[in-house]
């Protein structure tokens, strides 16, 4: 069936900026094609913003932040509750626009939605989250309390992969805390972020308080070296991220990187192998392998090998791979015909480093397609001094790699440079409790294939999976984007006479 929504073709043609309230027209002559990644057609031109289009950006919002600042939390969650309504009800539309440009199943994008929502609710909450301690009397007529305030002006850089969710990640805590936003989003489907601009700007937030530039480097370079941006959040791949981690800390802006990821799913010999095989292939296949949370390697303990590629096979072969359009559809196209031709190069390192290439996805009827599909593909006996195993691939490419227990599971996971996300499948709590705790990786499931913390929990990874020293959304979202402040405070009625030189300390 398919779910055509003519809303969603309103804003594919040309994608701009969104800036002070309202689209502007791009004043550059940069653009770049944004494609439908199920058709190979391109369907609109994204504006590559120049420095002096980024400046207008931080300019309104440096302009909207005192006003915004001061507004009460309660009044900012208000305009909030609302935005939430509006993406109720726009809800298909979004997800649309995603499947359209990004390529994922609409179902699948429909679920990607419902994730960044749970963002908006967790942000709802901000009066309560913003809270802090006061100790009463800490000496001689003194208390001390202390305020969390926002930081200013902050920007968030985000990827492809998740086009609505990761914006929402960063945004609607930012905004809730008392900063005013720019996002800059992945120029290969910038279509949803305009709509999200548009339906905060009717949700009432006011003109300035979140822009949207659209561009390449050269927008993400001007929004680092612009001395009025205070802070940026960054999610995409791991060397961008050391970049931008690298240059805006240097100029002093408080910044958190989240990048790429190699995730391990372990499969202990205790495992119900049915349901790892069913995580294997919802995790391994799903957005096809798109996703900073897939699994792209199994590691099989013990004698557990051979029966799980046994069962694999049969099930990477028949991953139902079409237009996301359909509803039917388990699989989409990758994203663009470059990272296409990157991923079949991957299947061919992993071919000629000797892996055992159990099923290619260069052999199925999709790969011929105009679209930009691949087919399912599995790989066995894998090693980790292979390019497939030490790089992320970012595609429906699964590897298998054998070990003989659990202990050299977790040595095997420990020593990746990525640390992102990791699951182990068993029936042993104490196995899975020594695994919880031994594994120096920032995202755990237990039987849980893609452990995305809720939305009152928070996200990030380890190692070179995050640089900065906070997670994504959540409480620590709400670190990230508030400064702590100490208030110390006495009246003069409890004021002694004469200037202390000595250390003061509790009287
Ligand atoms: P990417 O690094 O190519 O792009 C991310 C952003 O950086 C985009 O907005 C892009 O315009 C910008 N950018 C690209 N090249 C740049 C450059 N040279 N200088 C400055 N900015 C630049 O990532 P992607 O391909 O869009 O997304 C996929 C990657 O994101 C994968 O590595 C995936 O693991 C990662 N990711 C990580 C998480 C996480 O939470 N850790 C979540 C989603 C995606």
């Amino acid at each position: 069936m398919n779910v055509a929504n003519e809303k969603a073709n309103l804003f594919i043609k040309q994608v701009s900026h969104f800036i002070n309230g309202q689209v502007v027209a791009p004043s550059g002559e940069r653009f770049k094609d944004v494609f439908n990644p199920a058709t190979g057609e391109v369907t609109g031109a994204v504006a590559l913003a120049s420095a002096e289009e980024v400046d207008h950006a931080v300019q309104a919002a440096a302009a909207a932040f005192p006003s915004w600042s001061e507004m009460a939390p309660l009044k900012r969650a208000r305009i909030l509750f609302k935005f939430k309504e509006l993406l109720n009800q726009h809800h298909d539309e979004l997800a649309m626009l995603i499947t359209r440009e990004h390529g994922k199943v609409f179902t699948d994008a429909q679920g990607e939605v419902v994730r960044g929502i749970e963002v908006v609710e967790f942000a709802c909450g901000i009066p309560n989250l913003l809270k802090t301690d006061f100790t009463d009397q800490i000496g001689g007529g003194i208390d001390n309390w202390n305020l969390r305030q926002p930081l200013g002006v902050v920007a968030g850089i985000t990827p492809f992969n998740f086009p609505v969710m990761v914006p929402m990640w960063m945004f609607p805590v930012a905004l809730a805390c008392g900063n005013t936003f720019i996002l800059k989003p992945s120029e290969r489907d910038p279509s949803a972020s305009l709509r999200l601009a548009e339906l905060l700007k009717e949700a009432g937030l006011p003109d300035g308080v979140f822009n949207v530039v659209n561009g390449d480097k050269v927008a993400v370079d001007a929004l680092i070296e612009h001395p009025d941006v205070a802070a940026i959040s960054f999610v995409g791949s791991t060397p961008i991220a050391e970049y931008i981690h690298t240059e805006a800390s240097r100029r002093g802006k408080r910044v958190q990187a989240l990048g790429g990821a190699k995730n391990h799913l372990v499969v202990m010999p205790d495992a119900d192998l049915d349901q790892a095989v069913d995580a294997l292939i919802g995790a391994a296949y799903g957005s096809a392998g798109e996703r900073c949370m897939a699994i792209s390697v199994a590691v099989a303990v013990g004698n557990t090998g051979d029966q799980l590629i046994e069962k694999l096979i049969p099930r990477v072969k028949s991953l139902v791979i079409k237009n996301g359009e359909n509803l039917d559809a388990e699989m989409g196209p990758l994203v663009t015909a470059e990272h296409k031709a990157k991923v079949s190069g991957y299947i061919a390192s992993g071919e000629a480093e000797g892996a055992k290439l159990i099923v290619d996805g260069r052999d199925h009827a999709v790969y011929a397609e105009n679209g930009f599909f691949i087919g399912g593909t599995l790989f066995d006996d894998v090693k980790t001094d292979m390019k497939i195993y030490k790089e992320e691939i970012f595609g429906p490419v699964l590897a298998v790699i054998r070990v003989p227990d659990f202990a050299s599971a977790v040595k095997l996971i420990n020593a990746h440079e990525f640390a992102n996300g990791v699951s182990l499948y068993t029936s042993d709590g104490g196995v899975a409790r020594a695994f919880a705790r031994q594994i120096q990786v920032g995202m755990v499931g237990v039987n849980v294939p893609i452990p995305v913390p809720m939305a009152w929990h928070s996200f990030g990874g380890w190692k070179r999976s995050l640089f900065g020293d906070h997670h994504a959304y959540g409480e620590e979202g709400v670190r990230f984007y508030t400064r702590y402040k100490s208030v110390m405070q006495r009246w003069p009625d409890s004021i002694g006479k004469g200037a202390e030189f000595t250390m003061p300390v509790a009287k």
